[in-house]
């Protein structure tokens, strides 16, 4: 199936062109229509299957449709949370949201531990649409009130079961607590332990389970 089948706009199908895709992988085939309906997604894939530009470009889609009408950028609340567990996995995350949005008109940062904080407050500071994120760093954040997660739409956990092994399962119940009850929620993980299903289940409602 080609990507213009799976009901992107013209800003997404041009960028997509511009990175020289031709054809949806599995997973962006089956995660796509699904996000786009604004149904919850628990997504088996490893690195490498294209479940990033799966969860981002139906992201993009679905924040663009419901434009952020505040004329005041510093008004402007998160309205797409991404955590994932490595600063190298943020960047390139972060990377993968400006390629495949870059003609949608929407903001985005990254944030995360090991570097000065100072640095990536103005950045969040100044209002963002869509924020990829590490968890520790995030709290950090929230703790010195440089943002606020009250308006989230999406939430995207990538990479659960590496957050889990990493010891950021508090981390992400403390976040998950600050996020309002009425958003959509996509999950991704490489495998399905019984603490990842835990997790699913305190996170995610009535989800499609996508397997690649
Ligand atoms: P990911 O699994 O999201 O880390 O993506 C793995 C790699 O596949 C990245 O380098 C992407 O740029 C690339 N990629 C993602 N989707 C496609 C596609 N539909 N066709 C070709 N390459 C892709």
């Amino acid at each position: 199936m080609p990507f213009e089948q799976l009901g992107l706009s013209a800003d997404l199908l041009q960028a997509i062109s511009d990175q020289g895709y031709t054809t949806p992988t599995p997973i962006q085939e089956q995660a796509i229509p699904v996000i786009l309906k604004g149904c919850d997604v628990m997504g088996g894939a490893q690195t490498g299957t294209g479940k990033t530009a799966g969860f981002t470009l139906p992201m993009l889609q679905r924040l663009e449709s419901y434009a952020n009408t505040s004329t005041s950028p510093a008004k402007h609340p998160i309205r797409a949370l991404i955590l994932v567990p490595t600063r190298e996995l943020a960047i390139q995350v972060y990377e993968s949201v400006k390629g495949y949005g870059k003609y949608v008109a929407l903001k985005s940062a990254v944030i995360y531990g090991g570097v000065n904080i100072d640095a990536q407050t103005a950045a969040v500071r100044s209002g963002v649409d869509i924020l990829v994120a590490t968890p520790g760093r995030l709290l950090d954040h929230l703790q010195q009130k440089n943002l606020v997660l009250s308006k989230v739409e999406m939430f995207i956990l990538d990479e659960a079961d590496r957050m889990l092994d990493m010891g950021f399962l508090p981390d992400i119940k403390q976040i998950i607590q600050l996020l309002p009850t009425h958003r959509q929620n996509l999950m991704f993980s490489a495998t399905f332990s019984e603490e990842i299903k835990k997790l699913a289940g305190k996170i995610l409602k009535d989800p499609t389970l996508i397997e690649v």
